[in-house]
């Protein structure tokens, strides 16, 4: 039997990649759910390729277009935010690659967990604000959330074998991005274009930014506590600028495991998507005899202070995360239209984190009003 795949933000850098992988292995996987916000080029392309079962374009006013030009295929065809949850409860799926960005991603991964599907999960914000109620969600349909974010996958691998034994703690590696080693006084005037060159990675302009600041990491130490109902204190980040080692766990005897590879998403998703078997390829291969230096240091909080932010609101909890997410995406769409500068996006979040008020315990709903209320707080800081 095929894995019928749901990529959930197909157009974008992970849905792309997933659907390479798809493509490269026909007899293990089909697409049968395509959906994109504003692409819709690439989307009707995707399905003239992959002849999925459903696909969904976010932007309503693309319908028609999407529609017209798959006229003649068997492939239906959706519009809009609601579609996205209404195809997420479809039958015609068994695992959901969640690959949108943002905060848009959570509705439709409830609700795939909520229909019983599997999920590789690579959207992060999805955990970053409310993980405890789709980590619970998920136990209760008894579903896996397998990580498709490549130092959550590497945890993930570390573990296989280990269910009965105790992490000690865990270390998310990070390359440091673009601006490794720079100091404020250079930051103060980095412009979107330099701040979207990431060394080692080539990804979407949000994560790429969020690599820039340091607040990936920061997210990935909230995503890293969800996904392996780990203590805020058992979380550390390391700055490891070659990106080699994915990331590592450290169990209760001191022995510590790391999974390695070259950088290349693809082998995350594979893996999210066939685990728990690993499929052929070939992709190069990291090679120990080449000269070379794997090195690691200590990450700069004074200088990229959203990593400082984001430890905060990972050891205070309640909506916090999710306030300092929504401020976060306010602040790098604002600052990748050059509205404001690269440490006033720290600024913004610091301040929105100060004005919404704390919920320990939050409902699902009061997650949506604290990510409203912080968007809101958030842009009139910045006068969108
Ligand atoms: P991207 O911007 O390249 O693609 C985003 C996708 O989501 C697109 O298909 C887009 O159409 C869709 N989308 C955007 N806004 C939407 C909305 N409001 N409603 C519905 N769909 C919407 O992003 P990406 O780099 O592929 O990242 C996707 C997720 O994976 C992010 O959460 C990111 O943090 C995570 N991630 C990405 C990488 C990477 O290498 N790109 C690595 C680790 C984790
Ligand atoms: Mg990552």
């Amino acid at each position: 039997m095929k894995k019928r795949i749901a990529v959930f933000g197909s157009t974008g850098s992970i849905g792309t990649q997933a659907l390479n992988v798809i493509a490269a292995n026909p007899e293990i996987f089909t697409a049968e759910i395509l959906t994109a916000q504003n692409n819709d080029e690439l989307l009707i392309k995707q399905a003239l390729q992959f002849n999925p079962n459903v696909v969904v374009i976010g932007d309503e006013r693309k319908y028609n277009k999407v529609k017209g030009a798959l006229a003649n295929t068997d492939t239906k065809v959706f519009a809009g935010e609601q579609a996205l949850e209404e195809t997420a409860a479809m039958d015609c799926y068994d695992m959901m690659l969640a690959a949108i960005v943002g905060f848009a991603g959570l509705r439709p991964t409830l609700q795939a967990l909520e229909s019983g599907k599997a999920v590789a999960l690579a959207n992060k914000e999805t955990l970053v604000v409310a993980g405890d109620i789709v980590m619970k969600k998920a136990v209760e349909k008894r579903v896996p959330v397998i990580p498709v974010d490549s130092e959550h996958s590497a945890i993930f691998q570390c573990l296989v074998g280990e269910t009965r034994n105790k992490i000690e703690k865990v270390v998310l590696t990070a390359s440091g991005g673009p601006f490794l080693g720079k100091k404020p006084n250079y930051l103060v005037n980095v412009k979107r274009d330099h701040a979207l060159q990431h060394p080692n990675w080539s990804m979407g302009a949000k994560v790429s930014i969020d690599s820039a600041t340091l607040m990936n990491k920061g997210l990935e130490m909230i995503e890293a506590k969800w996904l392996f109902n780990l203590q805020p204190s058992q979380v550390q980040v390391l700055i490891h600028p070659q990106s080699i080692i994915h990331s590592m766990v450290q169990f209760e005897d001191g022995s510590i495991k790391a999974q390695m590879g070259l950088p290349d998403m693809k082998l995350p998703i594979q893996y999210a998507m066939s685990f728990p078997q690993r499929i052929k390829n070939n992709f190069p291969r990291y090679d120990f005899r080449k000269p070379g230096q794997l090195t690691f240091e200590e990450p700069d909080v004074k200088t990229f202070r959203n990593l400082s932010l984001a430890v905060d609101a990972l050891f205070k909890g309640g909506n916090l995360p999710c306030v300092l997410n929504a401020a976060n995406e306010i602040s790098v769409f604002a600052f990748l239209r050059n509205r404001i500068g690269f440490l006033d996006m720290t600024e913004v979040i610091e301040r929105t984190m100060q004005h919404v008020s704390f919920i320990e315990n939050p409902s699902l709903d009061e997650y949506f009003d604290s990510d409203g209320e912080a968007r809101n707080f958030a842009a009139s800081l910045i006068k969108l």
